[in-house]
């Protein structure tokens, strides 16, 4: 475009958007913005007879990796990576503003906002009107491009949510994203098409697949595919999802960026340079080349990289040149045309197209990129910084459900929750809570979540001081208060025994805020200096209790100033949905020696069982365990410490690779025993019985059984791994059992559904493993389980961790890694964290289910994995208070000491995920199903609840539904619609292939290649406007209707059996199995 051409448009915009831009303040979500050009409006006319190739200029922002966040937005620390996301976003707006032809992306929320902030309100405005116009456009959007591996589904949505929203605010709904950009996370779940499906996304773009699968998906133009989310919620589930040829970078020889080395277009008439016409050649090769591998006569490919942009026009510079250059060919026979386009655009044009498309229902782990790099090793890499992130979630829910119960809200309450909501969406970026930042980088992140929560604990304390202290309901002043009875701290170290209070003090109280809408009951545990305690509960009760002595190989941790030699034990129960029971505790004066824990004598002849009247675990006299008797069934079921070494090498050619952050590859496969004979200690009272093992100087067990639990809980204590012999290690624990699994083993996704794996075996192409161990390995973000006809064996994590089941009836699952080497993929250190000068220790727990596999009396097996699940996610938050200044007595006269947020406990099947304060006067709150269908005949069953019932504590005015992200009415949301292939098949394999360096060589194929031509009768475009081409949304219109008979309600909770009256039928609201509900309530003023 000629000078003058753009300083005209530059003048015209800038009056245009004076005159136009008034009110785009003060925008409360969902918000209609005025008539728009966004979206896919604003993109650029294809040619329907030409192959579109549509430009996406773009760059990929980490929120973290080589350097901290804020590093990298302002550009410091140049000799590890010249990245400033802030240079990037300036001079992008820059370029935009001076061309309307011109299109970017930004996709991370948590830098886009970080540099809002900065700007004058002339450049907000400037850039709202480039959002308006869709020359920027939002993809993805949340507050960091997630993981979809280790993350929990919770995380997915809170950090979807927040960054939407904050789009939402700012920009209304041209701010709003269509598609989802996870281009570089290292494989992709099921469970994230789902959500992105579910928030009303129309599709979604990847990077990173199995080169394999990658492959054969290519020749058989399957690399663009209708993904169904979720075997339970249908088609409101799909997702229309493409991987993209080329990952994200730019073809090779056409990074136009100033990181990069790649020549410009140098277009000097008489240059002696001049490079125009082999430029232009190459990039229209590139162009035709891929795609062959494509169904549609669109293309899209990634004009972009890692930071790039930072100088944008340079890009910009140059893709101009080839735009231009390319495009001037059409006049001599061309049939190539280029465009700045979007993602969205893109996908417009695919759904233009008119054809149809191949599904999918399995997911895309684990990624391999090439015969021996299999990305399997972060799924436990940082196992502490892994759980940290857990503890940040759980504590931001209670958070943020004590906020919005606040009787009075301080002015400071939503800026601490931002904070802590903004740490945990950082946390859930791919190269944070993945493990696979440099060392620096990790602690930075463990650092903002300790900010975190200080900041969310300062809500907290003021909530349940309101809550507990009588008076204070009363006194009405807005001042923050510092000068409050109660100290409601929290101790993040408990699960090291170690927590200040409880420690140092004779008289304290402990305070359990459960965050369920279900009454709970826990087997609680407190660290104390002494034997002799006296514990009550808020009625004055006392309550049985027991001692039991810190578990040696704890105490051994070194710089923990221990005063703690004991954990005394009671079992806390009807913990209030949503509400608190306060417990006093008090160190007896009297010497008597009535508490004092006693190990049990050894046993050197025969099994030693613990257990209860539903799970009994034997040990045997090498003290490992044994056997299992649960549920009538009795089996040989041992359990045991192995590690691999990681394996090592140069890494320069796929042989050669070595273990590292990102990948898990053990050296020849082969696997160590860590110990033959295991030393035990066995301890029984009246609620728990353990038996303690320490496997050898640097792993240990504490394995539990309740008194009233039907599972045991293994607490594992591995580290600090020795590394003196020169060998990295990759430690496991392993349970093996009888069952006969016939290779097949279950994984869930994110939390929520369970996957069928098979051992050795993929279910969309013919797999050629060459690393048996790591290729076998899914993420385990919450449980992995395995069964037959007779028994089923299921294992819960505290935490995401790389598991498998290498043998039928055994899992495995990795707990802990250290590693002396790099596996090159760019963070360029090796997984080896130290502390006090000392491998890193890591401690946490898995849960051991083990029952019958089908129908027995009661709630099913799964059923109670999912309820248990559900409360090991959220267990009750432990508060401590000393109590100096009141005695018993007192304590229980004086204060309210136990509280129910909620009116009504929902029926166990269903779970409050989301109860937080939204806008003025508005919450936000989601339901969720969380049984899968068939997982037990009565839990199983759709259920409905009245939410103006559940939730009558608070003054409810309306309630209206929200797509899962909580920013837009559902009813009002449309999603494009992709038609799947006519068989309707699934994406078999069919063809198996051999890969060189440089080419992909088909070698025979059993079915003959789909052979979908450019389609060249695609309508004009243009005629298929956002708006006749949008079908109406049918989401969540699959609800299972209810039937009178066998599904009543009234069999899962008899508190919901529907009553009449309109405001009833308003509130009541049906959950059919795996479906969540999003809602925005309005409250009455207050
Ligand atoms: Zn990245």
């Amino acid at each position: 475009m000629p000078r003058g051409t753009i300083y005209w448009f530059v003048v015209f915009y800038i009056f245009a958007y004076i005159l136009q831009d008034a009110e785009m303040r003060n925008i409360h979500a969902p918000y209609e913005s005025p008539a728009s050009q966004c979206g896919y409006l604003s993109c650029h006319p294809t040619k329907p007879n030409m192959l579109n190739v549509h430009l996406i200029a773009h760059t990929h922002d980490d929120v973290g990796w080589l350097k901290t966040v804020d590093q990298y937005y302002y550009g410091s620390e140049t000799n590890i990576q010249k990245a400033g996301v802030q240079y990037i976003i300036d001079s992008v707006v820059d370029a935009l503003l001076k061309d309307p032809e011109k299109r970017f992306i930004y996709v991370e929320s948590a830098y886009f906002f970080k540099w809002w902030r900065e700007q004058t309100s002339t450049v907000q405005e400037s850039v709202q009107k480039l959002v308006r116009e869709g020359r920027l456009e939002f993809i993805g959007g949340a507050w960091s491009m997630n993981d979809e591996a280790t993350t929990h589904y919770q995380s997915i949505i809170d950090q979807f949510s927040w960054g939407l929203r904050r789009l939402n605010d700012t920009f209304g709904e041209c701010g709003r994203p269509r598609v989802g950009w996870q281009i570089d996370p290292f494989g992709h779940s099921r469970e994230m098409a789902s959500i992105f499906a579910q928030m009303g996304f129309d599709g979604m773009f990847f990077g990173r697949l199995d080169y394999q699968d990658k492959d054969e998906r290519l020749m058989t133009k399957n690399a663009e595919m209708i993904w169904h989310g979720s075997a339970n919620l249908g088609k409101s589930s799909d997702l229309f999802t493409g991987a993209l040829y080329n990952n994200y970078q730019a073809p090779e020889g056409f990074c136009f960026d100033i990181l990069c080395t790649d020549d410009p277009i140098i277009d000097g008439k008489h240059s002696p340079d001049n490079n125009v016409k082999e430029r232009v050649d190459a990039f229209l090769d590139y162009a035709k080349t891929q795609s062959k591998y494509y169904r549609t006569n669109n293309v899209v490919i990634t004009m972009g990289g890692d930071f790039t942009y930072q100088a944008a026009q340079v890009y910009y510079k140059n893709l101009d040149k080839l735009i231009r250059y390319s495009n001037a060919r059409q006049v001599n026979g061309s049939n190539i045309n280029l465009i700045y386009s979007t993602p969205s655009c893109y996908l417009k044009s695919l759904h233009e197209s008119g054809i149809t498309w191949p599904t999918k229902s399995d997911d895309f782990f684990p990624y391999a990129s090439d015969p021996h790099a299999y990305w399997t090793g972060y799924f436990t890499s940082r196992p502490t910084l892994k759980r940290y992130e857990r503890d940040g979630n759980h504590f931001l829910q209670v958070c943020k459900q004590l906020s919005a119960m606040a009787p009075k809200k301080s002015p400071e309450f939503e800026a601490h929750l931002t904070f802590m909501r903004e740490t945990l969406g950082i946390m859930q970026h791919h190269d944070a809570i993945t493990g696979t930042e440099k060392q620096k980088v990790a602690l930075d992140y463990a650092k903002r979540m300790s900010v975190g929560v200080r900041a969310c604990a300062t809500n907290t304390r003021n909530v349940l001081n309101q809550l507990s202290v009588k008076s204070e309901t009363s006194s009405r002043t807005s001042e923050p208060r510092t000068d409050y009875i109660f100290d409601f701290k929290i101790c993040p170290l408990l699960n090291i025994t170690s927590c200040p209070v409880s420690e140092s003090n004779d008289r304290f109280a402990l305070t359990l805020y459960n965050p369920l809408a279900h009454f709970t009951d826990e087997y609680v545990r407190v660290p104390v200096p002494h034997y002799d305690y006296k514990v009550i509960d808020n009625n004055g009760a006392a309550m049985d209790i027991q001692i039991l002595p810190v578990p040696h190989s704890v105490m051994k941790i070194k710089n923990k100033s221990l005063k703690a030699e004991y954990e005394l034990v009671f079992f806390a129960t009807n913990l209030p949905p949503m509400g608190y029971r306060t417990y006093y505790i008090e160190k007896l004066n009297s010497s008597e020696n009535l508490c004092r824990p006693n190990v049990s004598p050894k046993k050197t002849s025969s099994l030693t069982v613990i257990g209860n009247e539903h799970i009994k675990l034997g040990f045997d006299t090498n003290g490992f365990l044994s056997e299992v008797t649960a549920d009538g069934l009795t089996q040989i079921i041992s359990q045991e410490f192995l590690y691999y070494e990681g394996a090592k090498g140069n890494n320069e050619e796929f042989l050669n690779r070595s273990s590292g952050a990102y990948i898990f590859r053990p050296n020849q496969n082969k696997i160590h025993f860590v110990a033959t004979q295991v030393e035990i200690e066995v301890y029984r009272g009246e609620l728990v019985q353990e038996v303690r093992q320490k496997f050898n100087d640097w792993i240990s067990q504490v394995v539990r059984v309740y008194r009233t639990r039907s599972y045991a809980e293994f607490e594992w204590l591995v580290g600090p791994i020795p590394v003196d012999d020169n060998v990295g290690k990759e430690v496991i624990t392993r349970f093996t059992s009888g069952i006969e699994s016939a290779g097949t083993f279950y994984t869930d996704s994110n939390g929520r559904e369970m996957i069928k794996r098979r051992r050795n075996q993929r279910d969309t192409w013919n797999l050629k493993l060459n690393e048996e161990v790591s290729g076998n390995y899914y993420p385990v973000t919450t449980k992995i389980a395995l069964e037959d006809g007779t028994a089923r064996m299921a294992i819960l994590t505290d935490r995401a961790q790389g598991g498998s089941s290498l043998q039928d009836g055994a899992i495995e699952l990795m707990v802990h890694r250290r590693l002396l080497h790099d596996d090159a993929f760019g963070v360029g250190e090796a997984l080896n964290e130290t502390e006090h000068g000392e491998g890193l220790i890591a401690r946490g727990k898995h849960f051991f289910f083990f029952g019958q596999s089908g129908n027995r009396s009661g709630v099913s097996l799964k059923a109670s994995e999912r309820i248990a699940q559900l409360g090991k996610l959220l267990p009750a938050w432990k508060f401590f208070s000393n109590m100096k200044s009141y005695n018993s007595e007192e304590w229980l006269t004086s204060f309210k000491n136990i509280f129910q947020g909620i009116s009504l406990a929902l029926p166990k099947p269903v779970h409050l995920l989301t109860l937080e304060p939204w806008h003025q006067n508005q919450l936000l709150v989601r339901f969720e199903h969380i049984m899968e269908k068939g997982e037990d005949v009565h839990l199983s069953k759709p259920v409905q609840i009245n939410v103006k019932s559940v939730l009558s504590s608070f003054d409810i005015d309306d309630m209206r539904e929200t797509t899962l992200d909580g920013n837009a009415w559902l009813n009002e949301t449309e999603r494009l619609q992709f038609v799947p292939d006519p068989e309707e098949e699934e994406y078999n394999s069919y063809a198996t292939f051999s890969r060189s360096a440089k080419a992909i060589h088909l070698l025979s194929a059993a079915k003959p290649l789909l052979g979908v031509q450019y389609y060249d009768e695609a309508l004009p475009s243009g005629q298929l406007g956002a708006e006749s081409n949008r079908i109406k949304r049918a989401a969540y219109t699959e609800r299972p209707e209810l039937h009178k008979d066998d599904q009543a309600p009234g069999s899962i909770g008899a508190d919901f059996t529907l009553k009449s009256g309109s405001d009833h039928q308003q509130y009541t609201i049906e959950l059919s199995p795996m479906q969540i509900r999003t809602f925005v309530i309005t409250l009455s003023h207050v």
